[in-house]
């Protein structure tokens, strides 16, 4: 059977296709096909607008279509409206009233009165006029200029009977002037030059460029919807209204809108009177004198209810809606999507799933992985009013309040009177660490994405702008100076807004985070979905229990250069890389290894038996040296050796370009000693857990930045024999794994041979896009919004994974690797582990797992649910 080119609305017993009867006329026959008050009505499908274009209506209201017309009732008004494919494609105005003529004006005022009679003619010809013979609005609006106040209340008969009755023979007379024709007395010529008008509207130049520019197809058709009015206007309580049915911010039930008696169509949203409340408790709460709608009409309200529920089944989705009350009868007009902030979507789709009016797969896919963190950071307050001072990169989500200090030791001080702080710096350092965990929030005015501050943030959950490129730091006077020439001095009070990246003045309102029921039942669906690990970088026990509490499966990157920045032991430490022999280097690192020991039982046992991935020593060795003569002092105090040759020992470790000098594996192969501690401190960790813990621990060892396949084969000699060695001393047998930071161009592309010495790869994103752009990660910063906001990339690299660049070398290492070796696990710990789009690119390449900062954890894990819904979909 061919496709019908006009139906009954109540006679679509399967659901529609929106491509030919438009989204409103698709969703319209469904709520009729589930027993909702919707006025009865037909659909002409977007071919059959097509052929009217063509021929002119006339040619096809014969036969069937007009019978079907005049099923409606001979005596109905009708409303004639657009129904694009897609909403945001437009589509000509809503015709209403359509049918009054001198003729049938007797029998509409025995319905509605004569005032609404009048007023009710008056809009047609108006409409009519505008819509279908193109007058000027103004014109109408001029004829009732000064007496709308009067005229838009037609029940309240305060414009005499006489002047309504003027107005209407002016509008005639304006529409016989401009036309040279009378206003049409017959109701299907009427309906037939509307629906041509609305057939050339959508068929016109500038409505075609407009809809294209909101992505339609050049073929996009239009479909129409005619029903018969329900009329807002008349006896009893008669009006229009809109009405959402859940709260816009928790997703819970609530009841908000607005109605309006006396009106019709869109009148409750023009303004053009003060519109009445719905509930009861909303009038009394807004003072309003006028009955709400549950007063006037409390069994409507109780409908209105009944049929939210019904919708949100039957349409699979929380829906208000578009409504009318013709002398106290409830019909609705239009289900409309009930608007709703990121976490009470999450609300809103958990029910429908639990209700069973969608799958937990649909939920699962309905919410975007991002906004959950809006459930787990404070943000600005939407409504609040934002006094912007700067602009740099969003480099780690939520805001805070606090003062400014520049002092990462004054962090830690205001932090124990409990007085918030805001870290600014021109760029962090592992220095800064202890001053980053007492700080409310952290600003930089250089970095990038994946710059030192902007991933401990993310670590910390920290509210972070970096790149703040707009923000002039004066350190000689103590102050900040914003994009504006305004100076905020030390202690000054500024909101730092991570999630846009924005610098404020003052202290906006906030919105406090919550994890609620909705909120974790979310999450243990999308556990069960997906099918790629989450784990967490995570380098404190701290960080671990964070990550344990965001039910990550393990520890994916523990970069160990943290552990050693604290108080008691960065002295040991600079010993060690001052040492000017193996020997006075080994005797330092004697005494980090218990310490470094501690660190990992500590790791161990907090995530129980799940895997812990600990990198060996990763950043270049001048990093951890003092800077301040003062601390230089105490240094060669320690050392027992002069102050002068304490500064040149550490001068001789300055490098021109240290993030691509001594570090990383080039660190273990030049200062074996190094590595083969803290493989001791890995392997004795693990021998005391295991001998206590049922959970048994496989460590996981992880050699950074290697580019040649003798590196691995160096290191993992020695790291077995230190296995062996604690092996025989402790009379324990341990097992554990070795693998590489895949995170140098020549890593990835000689991964074939790599894969021979390697249990895992886990891809370093931050340092393979730093180098597969030749781009640095810290300067990035600068140029970063430019480059995006010219286009030149479509998003920063080092938030979004590069998927035809770097996304190509991950592709070539994880073939070449697991091609050598089948069971090679693959994973990725770089920023990028934490991006939805980048944790979809991961599951397509066959990845096991992504890790990403803590707080990223449910972000991951719902994305990656996604990921997994969206392969088996394609
Ligand atoms: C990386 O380079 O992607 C990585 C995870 O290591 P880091 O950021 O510590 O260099
Ligand atoms: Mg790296």
């Amino acid at each position: 059977m061919t496709d019908p080119l006009h139906i009954r609305l109540h006679d679509a017993d399967t659901p529609l296709d929106p491509a030919r009867w438009g989204a409103r006329g698709a969703r319209l026959a469904r709520m009729a096909g589930l027993g909702l008050p919707v006025p009865r009505g037909m659909l002409i499908s977007t071919d059959l607008v097509q052929r009217i274009h063509a021929d002119g209506a006339a040619v096809h209201f014969e036969g069937e279509l007009t019978d079907r017309l005049a099923a409606l009732g001979d005596e109905v008004l009708l409303s004639l409206r657009a129904s694009p494919p897609r909403p945001e494609w437009g589509g000509p105005e809503a015709l209403l009233n359509i049918g009054i003529t001198d003729a049938r004006l007797p029998a509409l005022t025995a319905r509605v009165g004569r005032p609404g009679a009048l007023e009710l003619y008056f809009r047609l010809i108006e409409g009519y006029g505008t819509m279908v013979e193109g007058l000027d609005p103004e014109d109408f609006e001029n004829l009732t200029a000064d007496q709308v106040k009067y005229w838009s209340v037609p029940s309240e008969g305060d414009l005499p009977e006489s002047a309504r009755e003027t107005l209407v023979e002016q509008a005639k007379a304006l529409y016989a002037d401009e036309t040279g024709a009378p206003f049409p007395q017959d109701p299907k010529a009427q309906l037939t030059a509307a629906v041509d008008a609305m057939a050339r509207g959508w068929n016109g130049t500038s409505a075609r460029i407009l809809r294209e520019s909101h992505g339609a197809p050049p073929e996009a058709g239009l479909a129409l919807i005619v029903q018969r009015m329900a009329l807002g206007i008349g006896a009893g309580v008669s009006g229009a209204g809109v009405v959402h049915l859940v709260d816009e911010r928790t997703g819970g039930p609530a009841v908000t809108g607005r109605f309006l008696p006396q009106a019709q169509g869109y009148d409750a949203m023009m303004g053009l009177r003060t519109p009445q409340l719905i509930t009861r408790e909303a009038r009394e709460a807004a003072r309003q004198s006028a009955p709400s709608l549950e007063e006037m009409a409390p069994d409507a309200l109780t409908d209105l209810r009944g049929h939210a529920v019904t919708a949100a089944e039957g349409l699979g989705d929380a829906h208000g809606f578009e409504f009318t009350l013709e002398d106290g009868a409830l019909w609705l007009l239009d289900a409309v999507l009930s608007p709703r902030a990121a976490r009470a979507a999450v609300r809103i789709a958990t029910d429908l799933a639990r209700n069973g009016a969608i799958t937990r797969e649909q939920a699962l896919l309905r919410i975007e992985p991002r906004t959950l963190i809006e459930h787990l950071h404070p943000q600005i307050d939407p409504r609040a009013t934002r006094d912007v001072i700067g602009t740099g990169l969003p480099a780690s989500p939520g805001a805070a309040t606090g003062r400014i200090t520049f002092s990462p030791e004054e962090a830690m001080q205001m932090e124990a009177q409990g007085d918030p702080a805001v870290l600014v710096r021109t760029e962090t350092s592992p220095e800064d660490i202890r001053g980053m965990h007492s700080a409310c929030a952290v600003l930089t005015v250089r970095g990038g994405m994946t710059s030192h501050a902007a991933v401990i943030a993310r670590g910390l959950g920290l509210p972070c702008v970096v790149g703040a490129g707009d923000v002039r730091l004066d350190l000689k006077g103590r102050q900040i100076v914003g994009r504006d020439g305004r100076a905020f001095v030390e202690g000054a009070v500024i909101t730092v807004d991570g999630t846009r990246g924005e610098v404020l003045a003052g202290s906006p309102d906030m919105i406090q985070p919550e994890l609620d029921g909705a909120f974790e039942t979310l999450m243990s669906w999308a556990d069960q979905m997906r099918e790629m690990g989450v784990r967490a970088n995570a380098d404190t026990p701290q960080d671990a229990r964070v990550a344990r509490d965001f039910k990550v499966d393990g520890i994916g990157l523990c970069r160990t250069e943290h552990m050693f920045f604290h108080e008691d032991r960065i002295t040991a430490m600079r010993e060690m890389i001052l040492a000017d022999s193996a020997e006075d280097r080994r005797r330092a690192l004697a005494t980090l290894l218990p310490m470094q020991r501690d660190d990992f039982v500590e790791l161990f046992q907090i995530m129980r038996g799940q895997p812990v991935t600990i990198r060996l020593l990763d950043p270049p060795l001048h990093e951890f040296l003092p800077h301040s003569r003062e601390e230089m002092g105490d240094l060669a105090e320690a050392m027992d050796l002069p102050v002068s040759q304490v500064v040149e020992r550490a001068k001789a470790l300055r490098e021109f370009n240290p993030m691509l000098g001594k570090r990383g594996v080039r660190l273990g192969i030049t200062m074996p000693e190094i590595y083969e501690m803290q493989a001791r401190a890995i392997f004795e960790a693990a021998a005391i857990v295991n001998t206590s813990n049922l959970e048994q621990v496989v460590p996981e060892i992880m050699i950074p930045l290697v580019s040649a396949q003798k590196e691995v084969e160096m290191v993992r000699a020695r790291v077995r024999a230190v296995a062996d060695a604690v092996m025989a001393e402790r009379e324990v047998a341990l097992t554990y794994r070795l693998g590489i930071m895949v995170e140098t161009p020549r890593a990835a592309l000689r991964a074939g041979d790599m894969a021979e010495n390697c249990a895992f790869f886990s891809f370093g994103t931050n340092d393979l896009t730093q180098m597969t752009y030749g781009l640095s990660r810290d300067d990035a910063g600068r140029f970063m919004r430019d480059y995006v906001n010219q286009g030149v990339f479509a998003e920063d690299p080092f938030h979004s994974l590069d998927i035809e660049g770097v996304g190509e070398l991950l592709l070539l290492a994880a073939k070449r690797g697991r091609a050598r070796n089948a069971d090679l696990v693959l994973g990725l710990c770089g920023e990028h582990g934490g991006d939805p789009g980048s944790i979809h690119f991961c599951k397509l390449a066959g990845f096991d797992y992504v890790s990403c900062s803590p707080f990223r954890a449910p972000i991951a894990r719902l994305a990656a649910a996604q990921a997994s819904l969206l392969s088996k979909a394609d």
